[in-house]
């Protein structure tokens, strides 16, 4: 299985590649990403932090909202901002708070082909905003307002009302 792409490789930096096609190797991909992503306990996950620099992304923030794959994935959508915690599978034991649109409307292909749109408020939207993102190679670390330590995230999730 791939290991997961840690800052400062510049796998992350490299501005990913729209996928030409669905195939065997695709269909690898994601079911690969899921297998890490939950290994890892992680709630979204984007190729390129699995080494592969394509659009390619999943995200998978609690059973209700379900799983999306989102092959190239746009914001076609955006308003309001919210600012909130986030970390990421490439920067362990960096949390800080990150502004973000508060809803968005994202198109991608799911991986049967088909285009999709999707309206993402609340924690999806901002998970999707960073995964996506990492697609276009920026990285939330250089958007972080405050940074918080482990202990400290604790102290926010719990002040937040977070489970
Ligand atoms: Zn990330």
């Amino acid at each position: 299985m791939r290991d997961i792409i840690k800052y400062p490789n510049t796998v992350l930096t490299t501005p990913t590649k729209k996928v030409t096609e669905i195939d065997d190797e695709l269909i690898d991909l994601l079911d690969e990403m899921h297998a890490i992503m939950l290994e890892k306990d992680g709630i979204g996950l984007a190729a390129n932090q699995v080494g592969v620099s394509s659009r390619v992304a999943i995200v998978h923030i609690d059973d209700e909202s379900g799983i999306f794959e989102m092959i190239n994935p746009e914001i076609i959508k955006k308003s309001g901002k919210t600012i909130d915690v986030e970390g990421c599978l490439s920067f362990p034991e960096v949390y800080g708070t990150v502004e973000r649109f508060d809803d968005i409307t994202v198109r991608f292909v799911d991986r049967e082909g088909y285009e999709v749109e999707v309206e993402a408020s609340d924690y999806l939207s901002r998970v999707m905003q960073h995964e996506i993102e990492h697609l276009d190679g920026g990285l939330f670390i250089d958007k972080i307002i405050e940074r918080l330590s482990p202990d400290e995230l604790i102290d926010y999730m719990e002040e937040h009302g977070y489970d």
